[in-house]
């Protein structure tokens, strides 16, 4: 019988002769025994080929491999208190698929290394944990969607004009004319806000990010809802519900997962329970100052302001209304305030900043080309966005979260790059 390794873990199929194709994860021969270690997509499991219990074919094979060589065994199911997961294979053939060459990843190789051979260390357990959770939140998010009634639309990549400022634009050759790689794919969202009432993109979106940080991309993956009649209040409450429903189900459903990527699935249980504090921009620059920050009103948090806003939180903060002319052109104005706009970011714990940033917008076509003129920005650029405003325009509100910043968050990565599978940065879009 063909399984694999979650299979037998899970069913406990001790005694059960099995067979198992996979990968060679680490192995070790000592006279007239291998120690391997098999990896599959399911799991690591330990081998042991003894030398006379195989015919020679199987005992050169086994002896013979390398480290990621490709292999079927057949065996006993047998329990074994130190290997990894309880349980061993005790083999009866050993057949190799492909033994290939050693494998150039061994240990204590540098990062920028481990950045090379992307396409190797993709195999590795770290990764391959990583890329599950990241799977499994992708999903939870879709079910939340789905959940409340939303449409998944699909945008275009390729655009004329950018909505978040020039100077993260990549430029295309579009066959001879200027075009652009989207840097958010909310204007296209809000297109069926007039047809479908509540939808989201998810799609990658690209910024030139000239900075070396731990939580910029230039190539990340935007989820970008927006809803009729959603004003800037229950913009927040969908976005809590968001992500206190993923968090819940990465907790109570993969908290094995969670572990195994660096994350305590019970720091993340105030998230599920608590509601998020919802502070002011200017009440969130006094207690920045107040903790020894050093900030002026009509500045925007960096890092390290988030960082000390998020200082020992136990659930993700919200900042909201802040000055109109540091936000984008489309969100809208606070009738009480008018310096400020109906916005919010979404700051989560401990210094891992940013996920979501997200406005009521701006549905009047009058109001939506003063704001454009305030800022710079020529009307005629954006056409077919005005219009929208120009028949039948309803009140409005969306966000957008990067997918990469909730992965960091949620399974407690160092850098950002290791939560999607090939980062592009600055000086990197290889492999
Ligand atoms: P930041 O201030 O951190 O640069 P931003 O204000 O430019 O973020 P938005 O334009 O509001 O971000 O984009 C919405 C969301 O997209 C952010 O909250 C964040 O989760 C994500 N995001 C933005 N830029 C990047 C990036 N370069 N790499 C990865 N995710 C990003
Ligand atoms: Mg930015």
């Amino acid at each position: 019988m063909i399984t694999n390794i979650g299979s037998i873990l899970a069913e406990k199929l001790e005694g059960k002769e099995v067979a198992l194709r996979g990968w060679m994860h680490r192995t070790r021969t000592s006279g007239s025994m291998v120690f391997a270690v098999m990896r599959d997509p399911t799991g690591i499991m330990q081998i042991t080929v003894k030398k006379d219990k195989v015919d020679s074919k199987s005992w050169k094979d086994a002896s013979d491999s390398y480290v990621e060589s490709s292999f079927t065994v057949r065996g006993k199911v047998a329990k074994d208190e130190r290997a990894p997961g309880g349980y061993e294979i005790q083999a009866s053939d050993f057949t190799t698929i492909s033994r290939g060459e050693p494998f150039p990843i061994a240990k204590d190789l540098s990062e920028e290394f481990l950045l090379d051979v992307r396409h190797l260390w993709m195999r590795s357990q770290k990764m391959t944990n990583i890329m599950k959770a990241r799977h499994h939140i992708v999903n939870y998010l879709r079910e939340f969607f789905e959940e409340d009634g939303f449409y998944e639309m699909a945008p275009p990549i390729i655009t004329r004009s950018g909505c978040e400022g020039g100077s993260t634009l990549f430029e295309v050759d579009y066959f001879g004319e200027k075009a652009y790689l989207t840097q958010s794919s909310q204007m296209y969202a809000e297109v069926f806000v007039f047809s479908l009432g509540k939808v989201y993109v998810l799609a990658p979106s690209f910024r030139a990010e000239k900075s070396r940080t731990i939580r910029h991309l230039a190539e990340y993956w935007h989820l970008e809802p927006e809803m009729a009649f959603y004003d800037y209040k229950m913009n927040m409450d969908l976005q809590e519900s968001m992500v206190k429903y993923v968090v819940k189900k990465m907790v109570e459903e993969k908290p094995d997962l969670l572990k195994a990527c660096g994350r305590e699935p019970e720091d993340l249980r105030a998230t599920i329970v608590k509601p998020f504090e919802r502070m002011e921009y200017e009440v969130a620059v006094e207690e920045v100052n107040g903790l020894g920050g050093k900030m002026e009103f009509g500045q925007d948090f960096g890092a390290d302001e988030e960082a000390l806003l998020t200082k020992g939180a136990e659930t993700p903060l919200f900042v909201t209304r802040f000055p109109k002319e540091i936000k984008a052109f489309y969100m809208k104005e606070d009738p009480q305030n008018p310096e400020f706009v109906l916005n919010n970011d979404l700051l989560a714990p401990v210094g891992h900043g940013e996920i979501i940033g997200g406005s009521e917008r701006i549905w009047q076509y009058d109001e939506l080309v003063a704001r454009m003129k305030e800022q710079k920005l020529e009307p005629k650029d954006y056409q077919w966005y005005l219009d929208l405003r120009r028949y039948g325009s309803v009140p409005h509100s969306g966000y957008g979260l990067g997918i990469e910043r909730l992965c960091k968050w949620v399974l407690n990565l160092e850098h950002i790059r290791d939560a999607i599978p090939f980062p592009r940065t600055i000086n990197r879009c290889y492999p």
